[in-house]
């Protein structure tokens, strides 16, 4: 399982990460950021866990946000 980890507040909106992992990400068009699928809010971090096979596109989004708000941890069993 892997952990990810956005704090919302500083997306900007590019739309990178909804881009490489739709089925994880998406707009929301209100506010204009990103939504984490299946995350918990606790003080403006969000986190979901996810199965390993999420994790390639997820590292590769959070490399290419340009604010780096997006971070993933490995979750060992
Ligand atoms: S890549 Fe980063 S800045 Fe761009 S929409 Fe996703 S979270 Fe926001």
């Amino acid at each position: 399982m892997i952990q990810i980890v956005y704090q919302r507040k500083k997306c900007i909106g590019c739309n990178y990460c909804i881009e490489l992992a739709p089925e994880r990400w998406m707009m929301n068009k209100k506010d204009g950021k990103s939504v984490l699928l299946g995350s918990k809010n606790k003080k403006g971090f969000y986190t979901a866990e996810a199965y390993d096979e999420e994790y390639a596109a997820n590292k590769a989004l959070a490399k290419v946000c340009p604010v780096k708000v997006i971070h993933i941890n490995k979750l060992s069993l």
